[in-house]
């Protein structure tokens, strides 16, 4: 079963409602897909066994066998390629290949009528595998300034052990990299906190998650803060509400130092034993 935590807005404690979740059941593979700022190992401090590069396909240019035609650049959707003529007979043409503008889609190489083009690697990250005290352990970390995520999160996800409970932490918001994280999660789970922001996001959560099919629930995190309007606006919309985590100085104290919540208060492992069977029980979306 793959159950992915998500939010619609930053900040509101999803990682440490996903590693309590995954420290309070049996036999778990946890994956990190906040690739762009990873820091579910803060909590779990997996020992890391294993760490592999991770490519992307990129097109190169024999421009001894290109002949300048353009149609590489014209059928690239992306602008990535831009094709330089020879200004005279004296003068050599170029291509410039914007990389971090490619989505690796092999379009310019299978439609290169001088067969001028190949595809190369191009590292955009790692993925990182390793083990906690009771889980296996995997997180892509993206490089600095690289700016797509989604290709990293998808061979991320390939590691997935369908014998495990799969925890994914996905990253905030409800743009690409959040629909490549939880896509395919037999249920989701949205973290956020009743704030008019956090409701604000949540809704966009709610419709992104309606659109995937995907059956989900929310833990409203901080509850006692801000005001009623997520929970009526969850019982209008018949969304279950799985947990509600108090505002305490102690739990801020605790994350502060890179605990997870069971880890600190075990009378929650219960709670979350309590959800992973509410999520056993949905139905589809
Ligand atoms: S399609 Fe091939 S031959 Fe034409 S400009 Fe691009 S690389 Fe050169
Ligand atoms: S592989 Fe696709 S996205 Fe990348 S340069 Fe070629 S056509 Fe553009």
């Amino acid at each position: 079963m793959i159950i992915s935590v998500a939010s619609g807005k930053g900040g509101t404690g999803k990682t440490t409602i996903a590693v309590s979740l995954a420290l309070s059941l049996e036999n778990v593979q946890f994956i990190d897909c906040d690739v762009e700022e990873p820091n579910a190992h803060i909590f779990l401090k997996p020992a890391i066994k294993e760490r592999k590069k991770a490519h992307v396909l990129v097109p190169e240019i024999d421009l001894a066998k290109c002949t300048f035609c353009g149609k590489c650049a014209q059928i690239c959707v992306y602008n990535a390629l831009a094709v330089l003529p020879p200004a005279d007979n004296n003068k050599k043409g170029n291509i410039l290949v914007f990389e971090q503008l490619c989505h690796s889609c092999g379009a310019c190489t299978a439609l290169c009528p001088e067969n001028a083009i190949k595809e190369v690697n191009r590292e955009i990250g790692a993925i990182e595998y390793g083990s906690s005290i009771q889980m296996d352990f995997i997180h892509g970390k993206l490089n600095i300034g690289e700016a797509m995520s989604p290709p990293l999160i998808r061979q991320v996800k390939q590691q997935i052990n369908p014998e495990k409970t799969v925890i994914i932490d996905a990253p905030p918001g409800t743009s690409c990299p959040v629909i490549a994280s939880i896509q395919e999660s037999d249920y989701s789970i949205l973290v956020t906190e009743p704030t008019p922001f956090g409701l604000n996001d949540l809704v966009l959560a709610v419709e992104v998650l309606r659109k995937l099919k995907i059956p989900f629930g929310v833990v409203i995190n901080r509850a006692d803060l801000g005001n009623d309007k997520t929970e009526k606006y969850c019982q209008k919309e018949k969304i279950p509400i799985l947990m509600k985590v108090p505002f305490k100085k102690e739990i801020a104290q605790v994350y502060s130092k890179g605990e997870a919540l069971v880890q600190a208060f075990p009378e929650y492992r219960k709670e979350f034993r309590g959800i992973f069977e509410t999520i056993k029980n949905a139905k589809p979306g």
